[in-house]
Protein backbone atom coordinates (compact mmCIF):
# COMPACT_ATOMS: atom_id res chain seq x y z
CA UNK A 1 0.00 0.00 0.00
CA UNK A 2 1.82 3.05 -0.89
CA UNK A 3 1.84 5.99 1.38
CA UNK A 4 -0.85 8.92 0.88
CA UNK A 5 1.01 12.47 0.46
CA UNK A 6 -0.85 14.11 3.90
CA UNK A 7 -0.53 17.87 4.31
CA UNK A 8 -0.62 19.58 7.96
CA UNK A 9 -4.12 20.06 8.87
CA UNK A 10 -5.38 23.48 10.60
CA UNK A 11 -8.58 23.30 12.86
CA UNK A 12 -11.10 25.39 13.47
CA UNK A 13 -11.87 25.64 17.11
CA UNK A 14 -15.39 24.98 19.03
CA UNK A 15 -15.69 27.71 22.11
CA UNK A 16 -17.20 27.42 25.45
CA UNK A 17 -18.63 30.16 27.30
CA UNK A 18 -18.12 29.99 30.80
CA UNK A 19 -19.42 31.78 33.91
CA UNK A 20 -15.26 32.91 34.84
CA UNK A 21 -14.36 33.62 31.24
CA UNK A 22 -13.38 36.69 29.59
CA UNK A 23 -12.93 38.07 25.98
CA UNK A 24 -8.95 37.68 25.62
CA UNK A 25 -9.58 34.72 23.49
CA UNK A 26 -10.73 38.11 20.76
CA UNK A 27 -8.79 40.50 22.08
CA UNK A 28 -4.82 39.10 22.31
CA UNK A 29 -5.82 35.89 20.16
CA UNK A 30 -8.11 37.60 17.36
CA UNK A 31 -10.02 34.42 17.83
CA UNK A 32 -14.17 35.20 16.30
CA UNK A 33 -15.96 34.10 19.40
CA UNK A 34 -19.47 34.26 20.01
CA UNK A 35 -20.56 37.04 22.60
CA UNK A 36 -20.62 36.94 26.06
CA UNK A 37 -17.99 35.53 28.42
CA UNK A 38 -15.70 32.92 26.76
CA UNK A 39 -13.69 30.91 28.70
CA UNK A 40 -12.20 28.29 26.47
CA UNK A 41 -11.15 27.62 22.98
CA UNK A 42 -11.33 24.03 22.36
CA UNK A 43 -8.54 24.28 19.51
CA UNK A 44 -7.98 20.91 18.74
CA UNK A 45 -10.45 18.68 20.15
CA UNK A 46 -12.72 15.56 19.58
CA UNK A 47 -14.50 15.78 22.08
CA UNK A 48 -18.59 15.01 21.62
CA UNK A 49 -20.77 18.41 21.23
CA UNK A 50 -17.03 20.25 21.73
CA UNK A 51 -15.59 19.48 18.47
CA UNK A 52 -12.95 21.72 15.88
CA UNK A 53 -13.19 20.80 12.41
CA UNK A 54 -10.91 21.20 10.22
CA UNK A 55 -10.34 24.48 8.30
CA UNK A 56 -9.09 24.09 4.92
CA UNK A 57 -7.52 21.63 2.22
CA UNK A 58 -8.57 18.01 1.32
CA UNK A 59 -10.50 17.40 4.32
CA UNK A 60 -12.37 21.23 5.17
CA UNK A 61 -15.39 20.73 7.29
CA UNK A 62 -14.80 17.31 8.22
CA UNK A 63 -14.95 16.76 12.44
CA UNK A 64 -11.71 15.41 14.24
CA UNK A 65 -13.47 12.14 14.94
CA UNK A 66 -14.41 11.50 11.62
CA UNK A 67 -11.03 12.55 10.66
CA UNK A 68 -9.26 9.74 13.38
CA UNK A 69 -11.93 7.64 12.33
CA UNK A 70 -11.46 7.89 8.15
CA UNK A 71 -7.70 8.87 8.22
CA UNK A 72 -6.01 6.31 10.34
CA UNK A 73 -2.57 6.57 8.71
CA UNK A 74 -2.75 10.15 9.32
CA UNK A 75 -2.37 9.67 12.67
CA UNK A 76 0.34 7.03 12.57
CA UNK A 77 0.88 3.20 12.87
CA UNK A 78 -1.58 3.28 16.56
CA UNK A 79 -2.23 0.44 18.74
CA UNK A 80 -6.07 -1.33 17.86
CA UNK A 81 -7.90 -0.38 21.00
CA UNK A 82 -6.23 3.08 21.37
CA UNK A 83 -7.61 4.11 18.37
CA UNK A 84 -10.81 2.77 18.62
CA UNK A 85 -11.26 4.74 21.95
CA UNK A 86 -11.26 7.71 19.80
CA UNK A 87 -9.12 10.75 19.38
CA UNK A 88 -6.90 11.11 22.73
CA UNK A 89 -6.60 14.60 23.10
CA UNK A 90 -7.85 18.06 23.77
CA UNK A 91 -5.92 21.05 23.35
CA UNK A 92 -6.73 24.11 24.80
CA UNK A 93 -6.37 27.74 25.26
CA UNK A 94 -8.00 29.47 28.22
CA UNK A 95 -8.87 32.12 29.35
CA UNK A 96 -9.33 33.25 33.04
CA UNK A 97 -11.18 36.30 33.81
CA UNK A 98 -11.80 35.01 37.24
CA UNK A 99 -11.10 32.32 39.14
CA UNK A 100 -12.13 28.49 38.37
CA UNK A 101 -13.34 26.26 41.10
CA UNK A 102 -10.60 24.27 43.11
CA UNK A 103 -11.03 20.88 41.29
CA UNK A 104 -9.32 17.55 40.99
CA UNK A 105 -9.10 14.65 38.17
CA UNK A 106 -9.38 11.13 38.57
CA UNK A 107 -7.37 8.53 36.71
CA UNK A 108 -8.41 5.35 34.16
CA UNK A 109 -8.72 3.50 36.18
CA UNK A 110 -11.03 5.27 38.86
CA UNK A 111 -12.98 7.33 36.26
CA UNK A 112 -13.34 3.12 33.92
CA UNK A 113 -14.80 2.67 37.43
CA UNK A 114 -17.08 5.70 38.75
CA UNK A 115 -17.59 6.93 35.43
CA UNK A 116 -19.00 5.01 32.96
CA UNK A 117 -15.73 4.05 31.48
CA UNK A 118 -14.80 7.20 30.80
CA UNK A 119 -11.04 8.48 30.27
CA UNK A 120 -8.92 10.17 33.50
CA UNK A 121 -7.45 13.13 33.13
CA UNK A 122 -4.43 14.29 33.13
CA UNK A 123 -3.60 17.31 32.09
CA UNK A 124 -0.72 20.35 31.79
CA UNK A 125 -0.46 23.95 31.38
CA UNK A 126 1.19 26.34 29.66
CA UNK A 127 1.25 29.91 30.76
CA UNK A 128 0.63 31.89 28.23
CA UNK A 129 -0.15 35.20 30.06
CA UNK A 130 -0.82 35.85 33.56
CA UNK A 131 -0.48 39.50 36.17
CA UNK A 132 2.62 39.99 37.65
CA UNK A 133 1.77 38.31 41.01
CA UNK A 134 -0.31 35.57 39.22
CA UNK A 135 -0.62 32.49 41.66
CA UNK A 136 -2.41 28.93 40.96
CA UNK A 137 -3.45 26.85 43.58
CA UNK A 138 -1.80 23.90 43.37
CA UNK A 139 -1.56 20.96 46.04
CA UNK A 140 -2.91 20.65 49.55
CA UNK A 141 -1.66 21.01 53.49
CA UNK A 142 -3.01 17.94 54.45
CA UNK A 143 -0.76 15.03 55.54
CA UNK A 144 -3.73 12.35 56.04
CA UNK A 145 -6.90 11.88 53.86
CA UNK A 146 -8.18 12.17 57.39
CA UNK A 147 -6.90 15.49 58.18
CA UNK A 148 -7.81 16.81 54.41
CA UNK A 149 -11.32 15.60 54.97
CA UNK A 150 -11.56 17.26 58.44
CA UNK A 151 -10.25 20.74 56.83
CA UNK A 152 -13.11 20.12 54.05
CA UNK A 153 -15.66 20.08 56.99
CA UNK A 154 -13.93 23.01 58.82
CA UNK A 155 -13.83 24.74 55.55
CA UNK A 156 -10.45 26.02 56.39
CA UNK A 157 -9.53 26.47 52.67
CA UNK A 158 -6.71 28.80 53.32
CA UNK A 159 -5.28 26.28 55.31
CA UNK A 160 -5.90 23.72 53.19
CA UNK A 161 -5.14 24.60 49.60
CA UNK A 162 -1.49 25.35 48.58
CA UNK A 163 -0.69 28.43 46.01
CA UNK A 164 2.09 28.97 44.14
CA UNK A 165 3.55 31.77 41.99
CA UNK A 166 3.96 31.41 38.57
CA UNK A 167 4.77 33.60 35.42
CA UNK A 168 4.47 33.76 31.78
CA UNK A 169 6.30 30.28 30.40
CA UNK A 170 6.23 28.38 33.12
CA UNK A 171 4.56 24.73 32.88
CA UNK A 172 2.98 22.83 34.85
CA UNK A 173 2.05 18.89 34.75
CA UNK A 174 -0.85 17.85 36.89
CA UNK A 175 -1.19 14.60 37.21
CA UNK A 176 -4.65 12.92 38.50
CA UNK A 177 -5.37 13.30 42.47
CA UNK A 178 -3.46 17.06 42.20
CA UNK A 179 -6.11 19.65 43.57
CA UNK A 180 -5.46 22.67 41.54
CA UNK A 181 -7.43 25.57 40.69
CA UNK A 182 -6.77 28.19 37.65
CA UNK A 183 -6.83 32.08 38.93
CA UNK A 184 -8.03 35.40 37.64
CA UNK A 185 -6.14 37.05 34.96
CA UNK A 186 -4.29 33.48 33.47
CA UNK A 187 -4.01 32.14 29.92
CA UNK A 188 -3.15 29.44 29.42
CA UNK A 189 -2.47 26.20 26.59
CA UNK A 190 -3.68 23.35 28.18
CA UNK A 191 -3.21 19.85 26.85
CA UNK A 192 -5.12 16.83 28.45
CA UNK A 193 -6.70 13.65 27.90
CA UNK A 194 -9.65 13.73 25.85
CA UNK A 195 -12.42 13.50 29.19
CA UNK A 196 -14.27 15.79 30.98
CA UNK A 197 -14.67 14.37 34.09
CA UNK A 198 -14.08 16.89 36.76
CA UNK A 199 -14.38 16.76 40.84
CA UNK A 200 -15.60 19.96 42.09
CA UNK A 201 -14.03 20.59 45.66
CA UNK A 202 -14.76 24.21 46.41
CA UNK A 203 -16.01 26.88 44.21
CA UNK A 204 -15.50 29.87 46.94
CA UNK A 205 -19.11 29.83 47.54
CA UNK A 206 -20.16 31.56 44.34
CA UNK A 207 -23.37 31.47 43.51
CA UNK A 208 -24.90 30.70 39.43
CA UNK A 209 -28.17 31.95 38.89
CA UNK A 210 -28.87 32.16 42.21
CA UNK A 211 -27.42 29.02 43.59
CA UNK A 212 -24.08 27.28 44.08
CA UNK A 213 -22.44 24.78 41.72
CA UNK A 214 -22.41 21.20 42.23
CA UNK A 215 -19.55 20.02 44.46
CA UNK A 216 -18.21 16.67 44.34
CA UNK A 217 -16.40 16.30 47.78
CA UNK A 218 -16.57 12.68 48.36
CA UNK A 219 -15.39 12.07 45.11
CA UNK A 220 -12.39 14.77 45.67
CA UNK A 221 -11.15 12.99 49.13
CA UNK A 222 -11.78 9.32 46.64
CA UNK A 223 -8.83 10.89 44.12
CA UNK A 224 -6.89 12.90 45.79
CA UNK A 225 -3.41 12.85 46.20
CA UNK A 226 -2.14 12.55 49.85
CA UNK A 227 0.37 13.92 51.22
CA UNK A 228 0.56 16.08 48.12
CA UNK A 229 3.72 16.64 45.84
CA UNK A 230 5.86 19.86 46.61
CA UNK A 231 3.98 22.14 44.80
CA UNK A 232 7.57 24.01 43.35
CA UNK A 233 8.66 21.28 41.89
CA UNK A 234 5.66 20.95 39.80
CA UNK A 235 6.34 24.42 38.16
CA UNK A 236 8.84 24.39 35.26
CA UNK A 237 10.41 27.40 34.12
CA UNK A 238 11.21 26.98 30.28
CA UNK A 239 11.55 31.18 29.29
CA UNK A 240 15.71 29.76 28.47
CA UNK A 241 14.77 27.66 26.27
CA UNK A 242 17.38 27.85 23.12
CA UNK A 243 15.69 29.44 19.94
CA UNK A 244 15.47 27.29 16.65
CA UNK A 245 15.81 24.08 19.14
CA UNK A 246 13.50 21.81 20.00
CA UNK A 247 13.25 21.03 23.87
CA UNK A 248 11.12 18.00 25.59
CA UNK A 249 9.32 19.87 28.58
CA UNK A 250 7.31 16.78 29.66
CA UNK A 251 6.90 13.24 28.98
CA UNK A 252 4.39 11.31 30.49
CA UNK A 253 3.10 7.84 30.10
CA UNK A 254 0.01 9.86 27.61
CA UNK A 255 2.01 12.33 25.89
CA UNK A 256 5.38 14.49 25.50
CA UNK A 257 5.10 18.55 25.07
CA UNK A 258 7.95 20.15 23.28
CA UNK A 259 8.52 23.65 23.21
CA UNK A 260 9.94 25.27 20.04
CA UNK A 261 10.94 29.09 20.52
CA UNK A 262 11.43 29.65 16.48
CA UNK A 263 13.96 33.06 16.34
CA UNK A 264 14.99 32.59 12.70
CA UNK A 265 14.45 28.89 11.27
CA UNK A 266 14.02 26.04 13.58
CA UNK A 267 12.58 22.36 12.18
CA UNK A 268 11.14 19.47 13.92
CA UNK A 269 11.69 15.76 12.37
CA UNK A 270 9.14 13.51 11.31
CA UNK A 271 7.89 11.25 14.09
CA UNK A 272 5.65 8.13 13.51
CA UNK A 273 2.73 9.79 15.23
CA UNK A 274 0.75 12.45 14.65
CA UNK A 275 2.37 16.04 16.00
CA UNK A 276 -0.17 18.88 17.38
CA UNK A 277 1.25 22.20 16.95
CA UNK A 278 -0.04 25.42 18.10
CA UNK A 279 1.52 28.86 18.12
CA UNK A 280 1.35 30.64 21.44
CA UNK A 281 2.99 33.75 20.07
CA UNK A 282 4.24 35.81 16.61
CA UNK A 283 4.28 34.47 13.27
CA UNK A 284 5.86 32.93 10.75
CA UNK A 285 5.47 30.23 8.15
CA UNK A 286 5.69 26.24 8.11
CA UNK A 287 7.27 24.57 4.73
CA UNK A 288 6.89 21.19 4.91
CA UNK A 289 10.65 20.27 3.64
CA UNK A 290 10.08 17.79 1.26
CA UNK A 291 6.25 18.38 -0.15
CA UNK A 292 7.15 22.13 -0.46
CA UNK A 293 3.81 22.93 0.88
CA UNK A 294 4.00 25.99 2.40
CA UNK A 295 1.74 27.65 5.14
CA UNK A 296 1.45 31.19 7.32
CA UNK A 297 1.29 30.57 10.84
CA UNK A 298 -0.02 33.43 13.63
CA UNK A 299 -0.57 33.58 16.98
CA UNK A 300 -3.35 31.21 17.70
CA UNK A 301 -3.30 28.63 15.13
CA UNK A 302 -3.38 25.06 16.12
CA UNK A 303 -3.14 21.90 13.59
CA UNK A 304 -1.71 18.77 13.45
CA UNK A 305 0.91 17.56 11.16
CA UNK A 306 0.68 14.27 9.88
CA UNK A 307 2.51 10.90 11.33
CA UNK A 308 5.92 10.19 9.86
CA UNK A 309 5.66 11.84 6.42
CA UNK A 310 8.14 15.23 6.59
CA UNK A 311 9.97 17.41 8.20
CA UNK A 312 8.06 20.86 9.44
CA UNK A 313 10.53 23.78 8.61
CA UNK A 314 9.30 26.53 10.56
CA UNK A 315 10.64 30.50 10.15
CA UNK A 316 9.63 34.19 11.54
CA UNK A 317 9.39 34.81 15.28
CA UNK A 318 6.85 32.60 17.20
CA UNK A 319 6.72 30.36 19.93
CA UNK A 320 5.70 26.83 19.35
CA UNK A 321 4.01 24.20 21.41
CA UNK A 322 4.28 21.01 20.11
CA UNK A 323 2.24 17.32 21.70
CA UNK A 324 3.03 13.80 20.84
CA UNK A 325 1.46 10.93 21.38
CA UNK A 326 3.35 8.34 23.86
CA UNK A 327 1.26 5.29 23.25
CA UNK A 328 2.37 3.81 19.86
ZN1 LIG B 1 -8.28 20.46 35.59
Amino acid sequence: MSKMNYEPVFMKPYFQHNIWGGRKLETEFGFDIPDGDVGECWAVSAYPGCESVVSGGDFDGLKLSDMWAQQPEFFGDLPEAYRAAGYPFITKIIDAKNDLSIQVHPDDEYAGIHENGARGKTECWYILDCPDDAELVLGHNAKTREEFTQMIEEKRWNDLLRRVRVRKGDFIQLEPGTIHAITAGVMLLETQQSSDVTYRLYDYDRLQNGKPRELHIRQSIDVATIPAGDPEKLVKHTENAKPDEDAEIEKCKFYEILKLPVQCAAKLDEADVFTIVTVTEGRGNLVMERSGSKYALRKGDSLILPAGWDNACFDGNMNIIAARSMRR
